[in-house]
C-alpha cells in the first residue's frame, strides 16, 4: 500500500517502482510503426563526443565542454556572445532578468505562440499582453506592434519587453520589430527557440534583438537531449548571465552573493551531443526544408490548403510544417484530417493554441486575436522530422488528398 504524502515516511519502506512503461494497446496493435512529428535525428557523432567527455570526467554544467558548445552556437547564428542554459526556458527567464522585469511591468508576445515565450515572465509578477499574428507569415503583426506601443506610450505604461517569436522555425521580421520598439526604448527578447539555422535579412533569425533565445529540446531541428541558449551582440549581457545562471556567485573562497541566481547550467554530457549535433544543423535544414517542399508539391492544388507564407527577406528551418486547411473551401475540417492520420498511427497536431484563449491567461489582454484563433481552429502541424522517410511522407500526402476529395 502507498501512503499518502502526508503520512511519515517509515523506515526501511520499499516503495514499489512504477510497471515498466507500456505503450498503449491500439499503438501496440497499430499496422504500422508510429510516424513521429518531429522525433530526436542522430548526427552519429554523439556517442563519440559522449565517450571523449566522460572519458575526460568532465560532466559538469561548466568546463570545456559547454563553452565548446557555447563557440559552436555562436559560429553557427553569428552572435559573438553564447551562454549555453538547461532549456529554451531558461534562456527566456534568464533573458526577463536581464531585461529587468518586474512585478506589475507589461510584457508583450505573439499570441500564436508556446506558453514558453511568456512563462517565466508572469512567474516573475509581469502581466501579459498578447499581439495578433500576421496572416502571412504567422509571426508578430508589426503594424499591430507600432500601434499598440503608441497607444501604450500615451496611457504611459509601455512594455518592459516585447517578445517576438520565430513560429515553426519562421523568422519573425526583426529589423521592423526592433524598430517599432526602439522609437520607445523598449527592448526585444526574441524567443527563436524553433529557428536554428534560420534567416532573416541575411542574418540568423533572431540577430538584431537584444536577446536571443534558443532551444535544443529533443523535438526541435536539433538536439543536446535538451538545453538551451541565451546569445547576444552585448558581451556584457551574456556575462551577467553567466553569473545569474551559476547561482549568482561572486569571486571569493567563501560562497558571497550580492544577488540571487539560477541554477541553469547546461551539463557537459548534454554540451557534448549538441557540439555532434551542431555539426549537421545545415543538412538538417536542407532535410526539413525538402519535407515542407514535397507537401507542398503533394498537397499545394488542394482548394482551401493553404501553408506558412516565406517572404523574400526570409528563409526559415521549416522546423514544423504547418498546413491551414479553411473547411468551408476544403470541405473537410482540421479535426478530420488529424484523427484520420491518428487512426493511421500517425502523429500530427493542431497549430499552438492562442495564449489569449487558454484558461492560465482568461485576464490578459489581447490585442487582435482572430487572426491567432483562425490558424488554431485551421492549422495542422505534419510530421516534419529531417529523417522522416519519403515512403511515410507519401502515405500522409494520400491520406490528406482523400479527406479533401468532396
Ligand atoms: C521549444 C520552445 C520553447 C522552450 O524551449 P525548451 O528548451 O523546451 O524549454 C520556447 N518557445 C518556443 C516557441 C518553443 O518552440
Amino acid at each position: 500500500m502507498l501512503s499518502s504524502p502526508s503520512a511519515p515516511v517509515r523506515k526501511g519502506l520499499v516503495v514499489p517502482f512504477p510497471m515498466a512503461f507500456r505503450p498503449a494497446d491500439d499503438l501496440l496493435r497499430a499496422p504500422q510503426p508510429r510516424v513521429f512529428l518531429s522525433p530526436p535525428h542522430l548526427a552519429g557523432g554523439e556517442m563519440v563526443a559522449l565517450q571523449a567527455t566522460l572519458d575526460a570526467g568532465w560532466v559538469a554544467p561548466a568546463g570545456p565542454v559547454p563553452l565548446a558548445f557555447e563557440e559552436a552556437v555562436a559560429q553557427a547564428t553569428g552572435l559573438d556572445h553564447v551562454l549555453a542554459v538547461a532549456s529554451g526556458t531558461a534562456a527566456l527567464h534568464l533573458g526577463f532578468r536581464l531585461l529587468d522585469v518586474c512585478p506589475g511591468d507589461e510584457v508583450w508576445t505573439s499570441s500564436l505562440t508556446f506558453i514558453a515565450s511568456i512563462g517565466p515572465a508572469v512567474q516573475m509578477g509581469a502581466i501579459p499582453r498578447f499581439l495578433d499574428i500576421d496572416a502571412g507569415h504567422w509571426t508578430m503583426d508589426v503594424d499591430l506592434l507600432r500601434a499598440e506601443l503608441a497607444a501604450a506610450a500615451r496611457r504611459g505604461r509601455l512594455p518592459r519587453v516585447v517578445v517576438p517569436v520565430d513560429l515553426y522555425g519562421q523568422p519573425a521580421d526583426m529589423p521592423a520589430i526592433v524598430d517599432a520598439c526602439a522609437a520607445w526604448g523598449v527592448p526585444v527578447l526574441s524567443d527563436s527557440a524553433g529557428s536554428l539555422g534560420a534567416m532573416q535579412h541575411g542574418r540568423h533569425a533572431g540577430v538584431g534583438a537584444k536577446l536571443v533565445a534558443l532551444s535544443f529540446n529533443g523535438n526541435k531541428i536539433i538536439t543536446a537531449g535538451g538545453g538551451g541558449a541565451l546569445a547576444s551582440e552585448d558581451a556584457g549581457l551574456i556575462a551577467r548571465a553567466r553569473h545569474l545562471s551559476t547561482q549568482a556567485k561572486e569571486v571569493s573562497a567563501h560562497y558571497q552573493h550580492e544577488t540571487i541566481g539560477f541554477s541553469y547550467g547546461m551539463s557537459s554530457v548534454l554540451a557534448a551531443v549538441g557540439i555532434a549535433q551542431i555539426a549537421a544543423l545545415e543538412e538538417r535544414v536542407a532535410a526539413r526544408r525538402s519535407v515542407h517542399q514535397r507537401y507542398r508539391e503533394g498537397l499545394e492544388d488542394l482548394p482551401g490548403l493553404g501553408f506558412i507564407a516565406e517572404p523574400a527577406w526570409s528563409r526559415g528551418n521549416r522546423w514544423l510544417t504547418v498546413i491551414r486547411i479553411d473547411p468551408a473551401e476544403a470541405g473537410v475540417d482540421r479535426e478530420t484530417i488529424r484523427r484520420e492520420l491518428a487512426a493511421q498511427n500517425i502523429e500530427s497536431r493542431p497549430a499552438w493554441k492562442p495564449l489569449h484563449l487558454q484558461p492560465a491567461f482568461r485576464h490578459a489582454a489581447i490585442a487582435g486575436g482572430a487572426v491567432a484563433a483562425m490558424m488554431f481552429e485551421q492549422g495542422l502541424c505534419l510530421p516534419s522530422g529531417s529523417s522522416l522517410p519519403p515512403a511515410d511522407q507519401g502515405r500522409i500526402i494520400d491520406i490528406i488528398r482523400r479527406c479533401c476529395r468532396v
